[in-house]
């Protein structure tokens, strides 16, 4: 317990200082966003296994390099497209939590609260103040500037749309149009809509923290599964794929232990 207040503390250090206002009510509907599934774990043991999580993922020069790394092999991929002849217009597709847009101020306020991913995470996606994660304007602005088609695909629900909008327009973010960002409708399943894009675009790569991201292989996996699917798709990470760290919530959790 004395390292969980300890790393609540570094956590504090890196917490603006409207970070803590978010909203509190369980919203279990929200929390479907992620795929996150927290069978077998309660909500406060969740809590408590997220806050290393979260002290590393706001903290350490570590997970902003790899958004840095992550970014520029996206880089090379639209460089390297550019050189070859395509069929159809060039795209590319981010998710948007954890990818491009940094809900670090919530995570922390998670940790301060002990609770679990979901709880006022509407209220917190309303206020329209998650900055960009490193690495991710400079990409999206240069991929713009080269003429290609930028698809957001979040499993943020559409009612959200207004804000996410206006949130991605303070932050700069090219593209940020309700044609391009594609929100969650009936189905937390990217693929129909990577589909939508597909049909009239060449995807370049496509960017995550979390494997639905890419392929609808990882749907619904156990962890078993998945990590068989993460080998099978071995060469595509770092080419087309490009993942980026969420050691806090995602699909990942759903198999880890308790205690
Ligand atoms: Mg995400």
């Amino acid at each position: 317990m004395k390292k969980f207040a300890a790393l609540l503390a570094a956590c504090a250090l890196v917490l603006g200082a409207g970070g803590c206002s978010a909203a509190r009510s369980l919203n279990h509907q929200e929390m479907a966003v992620s795929n996150t599934v927290t069978t077998g774990c309660s909500a406060k043991m969740k809590a408590e296994q997220s806050k290393m999580g979260i002290a590393w993922y706001r903290t350490s020069g570590e997970a902003k390099a790899l958004y840095y790394q992550g970014y520029a092999l996206g880089k090379m991929a639209v460089d390297q497209s550019l050189r070859e002849k395509v069929k159809k217009k060039r795209a590319i597709v981010l998710d948007l939590d954890e990818t491009v847009l940094d809900n670090g101020p919530y995570l922390s306020y998670m940790a301060q609260k002990g609770i679990s991913f979901g709880d006022g995470w509407g209220q917190w996606v309303k206020k329209a103040e998650a900055g960009t994660l490193p690495g991710a304007l400079e990409f999206l602005k240069y991929a713009d500037a080269k003429g290609i088609d930028i698809y957001y695909i979040s499993n943020r629900s559409e009612t959200y749309l207004d804000a996410t909008l206006k949130n991605l327009r303070k932050e700069g973010i090219p593209q940020a149009t309700a044609s391009h960002v594609l929100l969650r409708k009936d189905t937390a399943s990217k693929e129909e809509r990577r589909l939508s894009v597909e049909r009239n675009h060449e995807i370049i790569a496509l960017f995550g923290d979390n494997l639905t991201d890419f392929e609808k292989k990882f749907d619904n996996k156990e962890m078993e599964a998945r990590n068989q699917d993460t080998v099978r798709f071995h060469a595509e990470f770092g080419r087309k794929f490009i993942v980026f760290p969420n050691p806090v919530y995602g699909d990942w959790d759903n198999g880890i232990p308790c205690s």
